[in-house]
């Protein structure tokens, strides 16, 4: 084991909730270090849906949900431009949706605080010529579509630049208590096998849908309901407004223009375990089946790709008995901070659970408070108020903006690895030299590298051997196999989430696909001498 490392806070989980509570901790004066066992947003954060809540979806049943929704979208534009794209959206009325649900939602929206007005149908036809022409009404709210890797990035920068650490790929293997108190904890890095032994005054618990695991470290239960919900991308935004039913929300039932594809969700599914979980053939079936009323031409448009995540829905002990064979859709989405001094008799230690992306600072903010109170620290909150770095307005959003700064560079092909999301050789070493020992997996989030029309069909092959020299400039004497790891990772992840979806044109791509490196390139043969670089986490697809 290595040294020990002493901190005031340790925080557990790198998605949204534990990078905010991060930058939080940080900028009241803790010194405080989040580990993460795999990247920042590879959990739930990374493998949601998109939206920035209204609060739209919540107004009829969970009026005070949809108030924080929208309370934290209007703070979430202000702080995190870059993170965020103002598409707007529409609550449409379908002939399958219920009159009294459709008559009353403006009223809904008004008693929550959700700005709310209705459309003209002709107009909403011009914006948006490829909805359903039986749709008969339909209403307007400020959603939006939110970049979360991005939105991390920026929150653990802030964390670092008010002197907080932030650690990918180091699991949390142990606590360590001693009567009340959580005296030490253990991680281990998933590249090398090392541990690390750290002494924090507070742990804080935002392992979302894995909360119950960090929890019975301590002996603590926790009990979580693992909601998956599956996703499709389409190739193409056929829509540049989040379009929702306007009904209480069902499977099917929203779709959200995410850069330059469309994402069609969800779906809620009870799994046993987040990390272990298939999307089956029949979820994507009845998924379009119910796109199809908003957009009747999906059937004919060409699908990228299926991916999931677990919601991490909390039951408390009360329900969590009852509950055991309710639907997910019964289970709040609104957050719980667990006081696990009051609940189980352990001091210094808290879990937040729940909510959504949204309302990720929110809950950061409420946990901190806690946190800080028990640990006499009396600064205020600042991040509602204070921008957050890195987030110059509209910088990441569009295609036009790369192509702009591709130009200026010297245009030409040359320099393009990936040319659906134009990612350029110089973002491509200025992602490698500010994240050392990255996979292209890690690259593909922070650039969006391979995540345009031909899924890393065409950039894979560039892309690892941009990683393989800049491993071997840095001296590595396996820079070729750093390359082919990084070929076969890659190829790997992408494949997933192609096969629930594979029938039709997309099948034919596909098979190119797999004849340019199995047959052409030879990469299975590749398997054995190159095993896989980074860990593979969940068995499901990412976005
Ligand atoms: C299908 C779906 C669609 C959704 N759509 C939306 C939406 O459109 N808008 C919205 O606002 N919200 C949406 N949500 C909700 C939102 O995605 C989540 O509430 C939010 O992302 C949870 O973030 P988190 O940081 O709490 O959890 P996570 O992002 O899951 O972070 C927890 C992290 O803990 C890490 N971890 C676990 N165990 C350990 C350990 N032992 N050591 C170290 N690290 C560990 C995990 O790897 C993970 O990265 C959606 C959720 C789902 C499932």
């Amino acid at each position: 084991m290595g040294e020990s490392h002493a901190y005031d806070v340790l925080v557990v989980g790198g998605g949204a909730t534990g990078a905010g509570v991060l930058r939080d901790l940080a900028r009241r004066g803790l010194r405080a270090l989040l580990v993460e066992r795999s990247d920042f947003g590879t959990g739930t954060t990374g493998r949601y849906h998109g939206l920035l809540h209204s609060g739209g979806r919540y107004v009829a049943k969970d009026a005070t949900a949809a108030r924080e929704c929208i309370a934290e979208n209007r703070i979430l534009r202000r702080i995190a431009p870059a993170s965020i794209e103002d598409t707007g959206g529409y609550f449409v009325a379908t002939p399958d949706d219920p009159e009294e649900y459709v008559d009353g939602f403006a009223a809904a929206c008004a008693a929550a605080d959700v700005d709310c007005e209705e459309v003209p149908l002709e107009e909403a036809f011009r914006r948006e010529p490829a909805l359903n022409r039986r749709i008969r009404r339909v209403f307007k709210v400020p959603d939006g579509s939110v970049e979360p890797w991005n939105l991390i990035e920026s929150n653990v920068a802030d964390a670092r630049a008010h002197g907080s650490e932030a650690w990918s790929y180091q699991r949390l293997v142990g606590l360590e208590r001693e009567g009340g108190r959580i005296v030490a904890a253990t991680v281990s890095d998933g590249r090398t096998g090392s541990t690390t032994r750290i002494t924090p005054r507070f742990v804080v618990s935002c392992a979302g849908a894995w909360a119950e695991q960090v929890a019975a470290m301590i002996g603590v239960t926790v009990t979580m309901h693992a909601g998956k919900g599956t996703m499709l991308i389409y190739n193409q935004r056929m829509t540049d407004t989040v379009v929702n039913r306007c009904h209480k929300s069902a499977d099917g039932d929203i779709m959200v223009p995410v850069h330059t594809v469309a994402i069609l969700g969800t779906t809620e599914q009870r799994v046993q375990d987040p990390d272990r979980y298939e999307i089956t053939r029949e979820e994507v079936a009845a998924l379009i089946a119910e796109g199809e009323k908003l957009f009747p031409d999906l059937g004919r448009m060409r699908l990228l790709r299926a991916y999931a995540g677990v919601r991490p829905l909390y039951q408390p002990p009360a329900e969590a008995t009852a509950a055991a064979a309710k639907d997910g859709r019964q289970i709040s989405r609104a957050h719980s901070v667990l006081d696990h001094e009051a609940m189980d008799g352990v001091e210094n230690f808290v879990t937040i659970v729940g909510g959504k992306l949204t309302t990720f600072r929110r809950m950061a903010e409420d946990t901190v408070d806690l946190v800080a109170a028990k640990m006499g620290v009396t600064e205020p909150c600042t991040t509602a108020d204070e921008a957050l770095p890195n987030q110059e307005a509209g910088k990441t959003y569009w295609l036009g903006h790369r192509l702009a700064d591709h130009e200026h560079e010297g245009g030409g092909d040359a320099a393009l690895i990936c040319e659906c999301e134009f990612v350029t050789r110089s973002m491509l070493d200025d992602y490698i030299a500010s994240h050392p020992g990255c996979s292209l997996d890690d690259i593909r989030r922070g650039t969006r590298l391979g995540m345009g029309p031909c899924q890393g069909g065409f950039c894979t092959f560039p892309a690892a051997g941009v990683v393989g020299e800049v491993a071997g400039h840095a001296g590595a004497a396996d820079a070729a196999e750093v390359a082919d790891r990084a070929i076969l990772g890659f190829l790997r992840e992408r494949f997933k989430g192609t096969w629930p979806i594979a029938a039709g044109r997309q099948l034919q791509e596909q098979w190119m696909v797999n004849g340019i490196y199995e047959g052409g390139l030879g990469v299975e043969s590749l398997l054995e001498s190159a095993p896989l670089e980074a860990p593979q986490e969940v068995s499901g697809a990412q976005r």
